[in-house]
């Protein structure tokens, strides 16, 4: 079981990445994928497009969503799966989440303006597969575009990120109403890529509690965003608090991903997939 070959987490143009979801679909059916999640930031209006083709490719698929929340001052992002996408409070939840983000952009352009950058808004529009959603991804990719960084790794560092130029603190979801919105719906909340988080130990300590508190229960163990001693790590956190485990790689693009789909090891041993106890959600191909 642990060793299922389950993606459960990349981006479509519905967000972030770069392909669309039927793209991702035959990408992830030739990597080898066997359960397959397309989770966009804030938006589940892919879904539909990604089940159809992953129905069409052969493919198992799970409803996918990753949700930016804020708690103790820091965006965290929480995975929802085997939701019923057509569920209105969960729909009503993830359009105000995104709405603030129109406001946000456009005072990150203007603070990239002020250190001599111009038309960012604009610019980072243009690559927003979906105007709802425009995020830092968008802008880091004018400002590769624009010669400013040569990658989008390069942006993040020394950009965007609290403390540099683009930097626009916001107000994401509750904790509690992100895992509500998902599991009032029918599906599991996962906490994604803790690692990445930069909580002191009583903080994380904190994040889990309440998480689970609030009816989560999974976290993402092997994520393209871990390192191998961080799979081991919060494979122990999973164990700990009893949470099942997650895999994705959080594939954004052919071209600007470290981690391609499929590619990641197994979950390692001793923890129960989140794919165990979301069976009887799993959408099946009919023929
Ligand atoms: P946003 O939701 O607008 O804050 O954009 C966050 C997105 O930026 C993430 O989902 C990633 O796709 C991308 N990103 C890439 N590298 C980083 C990084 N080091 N820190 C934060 N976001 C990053
Ligand atoms: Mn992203
Ligand atoms: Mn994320
Ligand atoms: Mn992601």
């Amino acid at each position: 079981m642990n060793t299922l070959n389950a993606d459960l987490h990349c981006h479509s143009v519905v967000s972030d990445g770069t392909l669309t979801p039927e793209e991702l679909a035959a990408r992830a059916k030739a990597q080898g994928v066997q359960l397959w999640a397309l989770t966009d930031h804030d938006e589940i209006g892919g879904q539909a497009r990604a089940a159809a083709a992953a129905a069409a490719c052969g493919l198992d698929y799970l409803t996918g969503v990753e949700i930016s929340v804020t708690f103790l001052h820091q965006t965290v992002h929480i995975v929802g799966l085997g939701f019923d996408a057509s569920n209105l409070a969960l729909t009503q939840g993830l359009q105000q989440t995104r709405g603030g983000r129109g406001q946000r952009a456009q005072e990150m352009a203007a603070d990239l303006a002020r250190i001599g950058i111009k038309g960012a808004f604009e610019g980072a529009l243009k690559y927003a597969g979906n105007p709802e959603l425009i995020s830092r991804t968008h802008f880091a990719r004018y400002l590769v575009e624009t010669g400013v960084c040569k990658d989008t790794y390069e942006v993040f560092r020394k950009y965007l990120v609290e403390g540099k130029p683009g930097f626009v603190e916001h107000r994401w979801a509750r904790l509690k109403d992100a895992v509500h919105w998902i599991t009032q719906a029918g599906g599991m909340a996962i906490i994604a890529h803790p690692a990445r988080y930069k909580f002191s130990a009583n903080e994380e300590f904190a994040l889990f509690t309440e998480f689970k508190g609030h009816g989560g229960q999974g976290v993402e163990v092997v994520t393209g965003s871990h390192s191998a001693a961080e799979y081991q790590s919060y494979a122990a956190t999973a164990r700990e608090f009893g949470l099942a485990a997650s895999r994705g790689s959080d594939f954004h693009s052919p071209t600007e991903s470290r981690t391609e789909l499929g590619t990641l090891p197994a979950l390692p041993d001793g923890l129960t997939p989140v794919w165990a106890l979301l069976a009887e959600r799993i959408q099946h191909p009919t023929h």
